[in-house]
């Protein structure tokens, strides 16, 4: 496992600055393992980080890909738990401060000091990834690691709808942005026992809203939301609104199509501040709840479900390819195309023209 292996890197914070380099393979500490990664998927980070659109801070030079699985290659001299050929798939905070309070209290993913894979350390989208122990959980042999790799999104979809939020049997749920993490928090409510899943984008949507039906979405729209919601049961609005999309101004939309008494769950982020009144709260008496990451109790219970078939992300899986082909899968990704790609180091995994493809091309 000396020498080197080929690596996506984000090299510097300037648009485009992202390559496929040759790398030298991770060193591990005691308490680490290194993972040989048999696949990454692909995130909307991922795709901010290459454009230099993203508002968080990277740690340049830096490999992409935080949602992965794979088999342990390597394990570090005090590691107790797992062993050489483990199949895993793991967690996203790669460095957290163990001692602070949130840690302490199981949620260290909200830790001011946690740093993640991709960004603040050396990501997946590589031969292999230097992985805490602490971070990793085991799978069965019957999950391929492409669709392992969706268990990160998928734990904050349940962390967002069945942690945050209060979906009840027969609620009316909207949500707004049909982009991964909006698909699946569709694909939970669902599972959560909404009567009615309404997932709204924009008509450069259409295949993710074809997606979202496939997911458990009872209709989509491609616009015209506040006059769709005012149609819909006693005209009074939707009892949770969920806002997976990338910009502030959503969480407008989402004030106005919320019921009396109901609640918003924002997911998804936006630095554009707001530009419009925020009285609606009040007078709606509307709860807002954020979300952010998950903890150890959602990856179990999500890979559990993963694992049952409760939770099924495989429409979302557009295209599982080789790690060379990275740059067109961000493309796909940008523009709609693809749902999720994931990537692998495996050579000759490409599945373009198979059954799973949905791509355009
Ligand atoms: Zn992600």
């Amino acid at each position: 496992m000396s020498g080197t292996m080929p690596a996506v890197v984000n090299y510097a914070r300037e648009p485009l600055s992202v390559e496929l380099r040759e790398v030298a393979v991770p060193e591990i500490g005691e308490r680490d393992v290194l993972l040989r990664v048999g696949g990454v998927s692909v995130c909307g980070s991922d795709i901010h980080q290459w454009r230099g659109s993203h508002s968080w801070h990277v740690n340049y030079p830096c490999i992409l890909g935080h949602e992965f699985a794979g088999t342990i290659a390597k394990t570090g001299a005090r590691v107790t738990n797992f062993q050489e050929g483990d199949r895993v798939v793991s967690e996203t905070a790669a460095v957290i401060d163990e001692s602070s309070p949130l840690s302490r209290s199981g949620l260290y993913n909200l830790d001011p000091s946690r740093r993640g894979f991709g960004y603040g350390v050396d990501g997946a989208m590589a031969e292999y990834v230097r992985v805490p122990e602490r971070c990793l959980h085991r799978i069965p042999a019957a999950l391929p690691f492409h669709k392992a790799a969706l268990t990160e999104p998928c734990c904050v979809a349940y962390n967002a709808v069945c942690i945050n939020g209060r979906v009840r049997p027969g609620d009316a749920v909207l949500v707004l942005g049909p982009g991964p993490i909006g698909l699946l928090c569709a694909h939970m409510a669902k599972l959560g026992g909404a009567g009615s899943v309404i997932v709204a984008g924009l008509p450069s949507d259409h295949l993710r809203l074809r997606v979202a039906q496939q997911l458990g979405a009872t209709s989509t729209l491609e616009g015209g939301v506040a006059e769709y919601i005012a149609g819909v049961g006693d005209g009074l609005g939707v009892d949770v609104a969920i806002d997976a999309s990338g910009h502030s101004v959503t969480l407008q939309t989402a004030l106005q199509t919320v019921r009396p008494g109901g609640q918003i769950i924002k997911v998804g982020w936006g630095p554009q501040p707001l530009q419009f009144s925020m009285d609606p709260l009040v007078q709606k008496n509307i709860t807002l709840s954020g979300s952010f990451s998950h903890n150890w109790p959602v990856w179990g219970r999500v890979i559990s479900m993963i694992v049952s078939g409760q939770i099924a992300p495989d429409p979302m899986i557009s295209r599982v390819s080789d790690l060379p082909n990275w740059l067109h899968c961000f493309e796909k990704m940008e523009r709609g195309e693809y749902v999720k790609a994931v990537l692998t180091p495996e050579t000759g995994a490409d599945d373009q023209g198979s059954s799973r493809s949905l791509s355009l091309d």
